[in-house]
């Protein structure tokens, strides 16, 4: 590993514990060996999962036997056998649960959780003032701070029940750090064109390849606007993610500026430039792309090119709103998922707002249907993020589960002949925090605690490093 991660592995402040602790009195645990390599899962209220064929369902009265992170069996209680588990979890304890797969979220920017509260966009900024102001802000932050940064953005989003995300930035290491600690699932894409980082390239990624199969996160290639991109990294970009099956992401069409200085950059708009440098297919994920016309969007729908939906910060920076409807009529609904963005663009890094927020933001067509935004976190988000065991709570696929509290505020009251309302109800009432938390088969999360980080330091240290960032910035000036 480098030695920076080593570096910054030698630093452990007092908020990163990294230990999970099966010890003490929980109620709904019963801990038959430490290892916890065999886990039930019984008394389940309500399990909300798409099934293979991608139809959602409402389980009632469910288990779910977990070996070594991965479903081994899921179904009505009582066809598992309580027998020879190292840990059983009764979810039926307490008011009982909901239980939903682990969010995805296809667009977060985990280094910059620091910049909470550095632009009030209180005087009516767009996003081209705010893409023009933040240079200053990242300049003044170390790999220090994008560390904790990322440590405390990743957490925060495992709080909301997001248990994969796809992350977009410019450095390494501090993100694979943050992510081998908090142990979410990370996509680690990496701008090749960066003003703060200038020796990022296509060079830097050929360096990291051999890295990455010891990593945890999983390597990407990012670009902050295609059209910063020369034609030649654009060709070098093309070859790395052929070459190594690569995922590609980038901010796209996000104001008519950016559009339009893609076309003074190349000669052509976002979407042909990335069809003539073949970056239009399912390995690609777009942000944003909100002012595309009727053609290019027919283009990115038949290539398969992935979509992150990002409502909330759309309308805080004035950006445009997504053409929904013309993705989802034309074929397009498959590829439609969410993202939080970063706190700058959306104070609160949960997808059940986002949900909500898409619900609220198209409904002058028509409605977007509960099943559908519940797709939007789920399946289509592993479909487009290349996570084929992820997503859905079925046999064989990957143990990401999220434990809703049931007799809580905003899921009570509910029809109990028709489950569907808790879902509608879970979305409506937007962002909360999940009782517990399971990726790959260990709860990170238990009884609303972090069992890897102490919040109460994480939170001190933040407050700390984001005053002496802005020392930094006003340094600067
Ligand atoms: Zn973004």
């Amino acid at each position: 590993m480098d030695n920076l991660y080593q570096k910054l592995k030698d630093n452990l402040t007092p908020s990163q514990t990294g230990v999970i602790d099966y010890e003490g009195e929980h109620s709904r645990y019963q801990i038959n060996n430490n290892k916890g390599s065999k886990i039930l899962i019984k008394n389940i209220h309500f399990l909300f999962t798409c099934d293979e064929a991608e139809k959602l369902q409402a389980h009632q009265n469910y288990s779910i036997a977990i070996k070594d992170g991965t479903i081994i069996e899921a179904g009505v209680a009582d066809t598992i056998k309580s027998e020879n588990f190292d840990i059983i979890y009764d979810a039926g304890k307490r008011g009982g649960t909901v239980v939903t797969p682990g969010f995805i979220n296809t667009h977060a920017h985990p280094p910059m959780y620091l910049m909470r509260s550095a632009m009030m966009l209180d005087e009516g900024e767009g996003i081209d003032e705010t893409i023009a102001a933040m240079p200053s802000w990242e300049r003044a932050m170390t790999d220090e701070d994008f560390t904790i940064s990322a440590i405390g953005d990743l957490s925060e989003q495992q709080k909301y029940g997001i248990t994969a995300t796809l992350s977009h930035y410019n450095c390494f290491y501090p993100i694979e750090y943050a992510a081998t600690l908090t142990k979410q699932n990370l996509i680690n894409a990496i701008s090749v064109v960066s003003n703060a980082h200038p020796e990022n390239s296509p060079e830097l990624i050929k360096q990291l390849l051999p890295e990455i199969k010891k990593a945890h996160s999983k390597l990407a290639i990012a670009l902050h606007y295609p059209h910063k991109a020369t034609a030649e990294i654009l060709d070098k970009v093309k070859k790395l993610i052929e070459d190594n099956n690569l995922l590609f992401t980038c901010h796209f069409a996000e104001s008519e500026q950016v559009a339009q200085t893609c076309v003074e950059n190349h000669g052509l708009r976002e979407t042909a430039l990335l069809e003539k440098y073949g970056l239009l297919n399912k390995n690609t994920i777009l942000s944003h792309a909100i002012h595309v016309n009727d053609e290019e969007i027919k283009k990115l729908i038949k290539n398969k090119v992935g979509i992150s939906h990002l409502p909330t910060s759309n309308t805080i920076h004035k950006s445009g709103v997504f053409p929904f409807w013309k993705f989802y009529d034309n074929g397009g609904r498959e590829f439609i998922t969410l993202g939080t963005d970063g706190v700058v663009s959306k104070s609160r890094l949960d997808l059940l707002t986002e949900s909500y927020q898409t619900r609220i933001t198209h409904l002058y067509d028509r409605t977007v249907k509960f099943g559908s935004l519940f797709k939007m976190m789920t399946v289509n988000a592993a479909r487009v993020l290349n996570m084929p065991d992820r997503g859905r709570i079925i046999k064989g696929q990957k143990a990401d589960l999220v434990f809703w509290k049931l007799r809580d505020r905003g899921t009570i009251p509910y029809d109990e002949s028709n489950p569907m309302t808790i879902l509608g109800n879970i979305i409506t009432h937007g962002g909360r925090v999940v009782r517990d938390l399971m990726i790959n088969g260990q709860f990170v999360i238990k009884n609303r605690r972090h069992q890897l980080i102490d919040e109460t330091k994480l939170l001190s240290e933040l407050q700390e490093h984001h005053m002496k960032m802005r020392e930094r910035v006003v340094k600067q000036k």
